[in-house]
């Protein structure tokens, strides 16, 4: 006989679910499952006769947990190990923090992240030389927030051979000498390189530690995307010794023998269990606005010479898009310029049943009109990341008067019918949810952002922005009949918060905070 645990949860402000909104005051959970939602007297009549725990929540509020749906947990666990540059308002000030840093790093690379030169004072990117000047005897690689670009010492840049490679992504001074900024696919290149140098139990402790951290946050489950072999490797390792705090959902890096590889092990998407699941792959089609690497189709209104390009061709699109559905996977496609995002919804237009494979693009940054018609009409779930709204501050000197209308559309989407799902792609955003619950509905309003006005009519709820967090990113999993919401049947997947965010103003969202954590009926995190 198997014996359940039984906890019932009483006096409390429950939200079951935010669509429709049902509350309870109190919550019977039996083993990993909520088995009832409701009245006190029954709750304490379970507990009283089939024994158990009875927890009192003191009015206190409780809400599903949280599902970021796009998470790097690999590279949020490398920068929380890291030197952290976000806020960083000067090369001056990158430099000694990096001076800092490296003295005590254990790592063969020096490793930092998170600088953006629109902050500094110097209004310049950062060059090797500024490196060298502090650290000249190992490689340094600082990554830029958007983790599409970065800055190398030049014992780094000779590391990684690239005084002799003919990349665009090597950025050179007028006598074509490499300045020590890589972006894109020579940024990927370097980044691979560091990586050769780090293990799978590296991996496994850098993932274990961002998932925990992930636990505090309040969030229950991830979409782990853009998952390589390696840390598949340690993922399984965490998974088989049950070091898992939450639930991880992978979308391994798009590579041609990768899907042969999963294919032929039988694997199809949702293969695992409750704490692990593989649900199929990551594919980039093109890069950042802040680098104006995203892919437009006119050019950036502040620099006329680009329109930023592609990763890969139409063709090689298709045919990855094809293999990937026909293994029985799930697509996730990064596309952030409207023209980026022509390709992806062609490339899903040529697919069978749409709709039902629930194929992913990521950010969705800027969408005409007609892209979101054609969304909603294919299926196509947008994942979302509110807080660039924030981030992305100068993002109507990049785009103009007139496309500074199709950012971060998120309100026309959901009019329009298309699904929605919220996420931070941490690191490139912080991974507290009530930082993004606030982004979506101030959407900059107090922070003064430039096109705040020109975009304020895509403002969202605070309701819907929380069925978003839980629901909607369940729904991008697959799994909206097993997470995000707590309703009888499904996971006890839950958070205690210390103020109720249907209550408190739009300005106080971003400071509430998670007491406690449960995942599966279990605490996971607690204050
Ligand atoms: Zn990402």
């Amino acid at each position: 006989m198997v014996l359940y645990l039984i906890r019932g949860f009483v006096n409390g402000n429950i939200y079951v679910s935010f669509k429709p909104l049902r509350k309870a005051e109190s919550m019977l959970v039996v083993g990993e499952k909520v088995a009832y939602v409701g009245e006190k007297g029954v709750v304490e009549a379970v507990v009283s006769r089939l024994g158990g725990e009875l927890v009192d929540l003191g009015g206190r509020t409780v809400l599903p947990g949280f599902i970021d749906a796009h998470v790097h947990p690999d590279e949020l666990g490398l920068y929380l190990s890291t030197l952290d540059l976000r806020g960083t308002r000067s090369i001056k000030e990158l430099k000694e923090r990096l001076r800092k840093y490296a003295e005590a790093a254990r790592t063969t690379w020096v490793l930092g992240h998170g600088w953006d030169q629109e902050l500094f004072e110097e209004g310049r990117w950062p060059t090797r030389y500024d490196l060298d000047e502090v650290v000249a005897e190992k490689p340094v690689l600082l990554s830029r927030i958007c983790l599409h670009a970065g800055v190398l010492n030049t014992k780094a840049v000779e590391l990684a051979g690239l005084f002799n490679l003919k990349l665009p992504g090597v950025l050179r001074d007028e006598l074509g000498v490499p300045t020590g900024v890589v972006k894109e696919e020579a940024f990927d290149l370097v980044r691979q390189k560091v990586e050769e140098t780090l293990t799978i139990e590296d991996y496994a402790e850098f993932i274990e530690r961002a998932l925990h951290y992930a636990a505090s946050m309040g969030i229950t489950t991830v979409g782990f995307v853009s998952c390589g072999l390696k840390q598949l490797k340690a993922v399984f390792k965490l998974w088989s010794e049950k070091r898992l705090p939450v639930r991880v959902r992978v979308y391994l890096s798009y590579r041609d023998e990768l899907v042969e590889a999963v294919k032929q092990l039988g694997i199809r998407r949702g293969f695992g269990d409750g704490y692990l699941k593989i649900l199929g792959f990551k594919i980039l089609a093109d890069g950042s606005l802040g680098a104006r690497t995203a892919w437009l189709s006119e050019p950036y209104s502040d620099d006329p010479s680009t329109s930023g390009y592609p990763l890969l061709s139409e063709e090689e699109l298709k045919r990855a898009v094809r293999k990937v559905d026909e293994a029985g996977l799930q697509l996730a496609i990064h596309g952030i310029g409207d023209k980026a995002i022509d390709m992806v919804l062609h490339a899903y237009m040529e697919l069978n049943k749409t709709r039902e494979k629930r194929h992913r693009l990521e950010h969705a940054s800027v969408l005409r009109d007609d892209q979101v018609e054609l969304m909603a009409e294919l299926g196509v779930v947008a994942v979302v990341q509110p807080h660039f709204v924030i981030s992305d501050w100068w993002v109507k000197n990049r785009l103009g008067e007139k496309r500074v209308h199709w950012v971060y559309r998120f309100k026309t989407l959901a009019e329009k019918g298309v699904e929605l799902a919220f996420s931070t792609d941490s690191p490139v955003e912080p991974l507290n949810p009530w930082e993004t619950v606030y982004a979506a509905v101030t959407r900059g309003k107090y922070e003064n952002v430039p096109y705040y006005e020109d975009t304020r009519e895509e403002c969202l709820s605070t309701l819907d922005s929380l069925h978003y967090y839980t629901w909607g990113s369940a729904y991008a999993l697959f799994e909206e009949d097993a997470l995000g919401s707590l309703e009888e049947g499904k996971y006890a997947d839950f958070v205690v918060v210390d103020r109720d965010p249907l209550v408190v103003s739009e300005e106080e969202l971003k400071s509430i905070r998670v007491l406690e954590t449960y995942v599966g009926g279990k605490k996971a995190w607690s204050l």
